[in-house]
């Protein structure tokens, strides 16, 4: 399986910052063609730059996705912007959950489990974000709190081709801090057990992992058992360290 090198640009750039990195990359891939061999490029970039950027997909380096979406199709929902919209610009990946979503729009478990159905029911891949926080890790409840988290936002019927699952420990996004490869890989693995056992084609399911992660520590975390490509964010803003991430895959 590939590595997904996934950006989560959040509220950065304008259009035409946004333009340079993506020519950047196109440009870059075909230059070392050997890390499309190996990695997959997706970009979720703010909502207002998907139509223009996602022209660029055409070239098949890199894919485009939202940050977020409503659980409704359509209708009077001032502000919201549907999965069905995020498809018709071009998209092919939804990231639902992430952490400032779950904290500053106070979303749960249940209304991400909703957000992921939409996608799916557009045909779309949801990227379904979890992760414990610093005093649940201190506290040493993380399996507990990742294993409720996937049991409740994971739709049952998510398979492979519209789910991808992304372990990003509240702690370590944004903050350099980044867990153990090794206690990272035990997390993977039990995400791995849980999707195992809980859905079909679990053993396939790509889980990314996300927190901090950079062209520095990404060949220790890439190279870890079950962590099948990143969620990047911080380092995503500069092109040589997102590029970098990608040739450590
Ligand atoms: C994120 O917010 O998804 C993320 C991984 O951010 P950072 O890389 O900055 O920790």
């Amino acid at each position: 399986m590939k590595k997904l090198i996934a950006a989560n640009w959040k509220m950065n750039f304008t259009l035409s910052e946004a333009r340079e990195f993506v020519l950047q990359l196109l440009q870059k891939s075909q230059e070392h063609t050997e890390i499309l061999e190996k990695a997959e490029f997706l970009i979720c970039a703010p909502y207002v730059f998907l139509s223009a950027l996602s022209e660029y997909s055409k070239q098949g380096v890199v894919s485009f996705g939202g940050q977020n979406c409503s659980v409704h199709d359509k209708g009077a929902y001032t502000g919201e912007i549907s999965a069905g919209m995020l498809k018709d610009v071009g998209c092919s990946h939804v990231i639902v959950g992430h952490s400032e979503r779950r904290e500053y729009h106070k979303e749960d478990n249940i209304l991400v489990n909703e957000k992921a159905k939409a996608v799916h029911q557009n045909g779309l891949s949801a990227i379904i974000c979890v992760g414990e926080s610093r005093k649940e890790r201190e506290a040493n409840l993380q399996e507990e709190v990742i294993e409720r988290q996937l049991f409740e936002s994971v739709p049952k019927n998510a398979i492979p081709e519209n789910t991808i699952i992304a372990y990003e420990p509240v702690w370590a996004i944004g903050t350099g801090k980044t867990p153990s490869p090794e206690d990272a890989g035990q997390m993977h693995s039990f995400i791995r057990a849980f999707l195992t056992k809980n859905y079909s084609q679990g053993e396939k399911m790509r889980i990314l992992y996300g927190g901090s992660m950079n062209s520095g520590n990404a060949e220790k975390l890439l190279t870890t058992p079950n962590i099948d490509g990143g969620l990047i964010g911080t380092a995503s803003l500069k092109f040589e360290e997102f590029f970098g991430v990608a040739q450590c895959a």
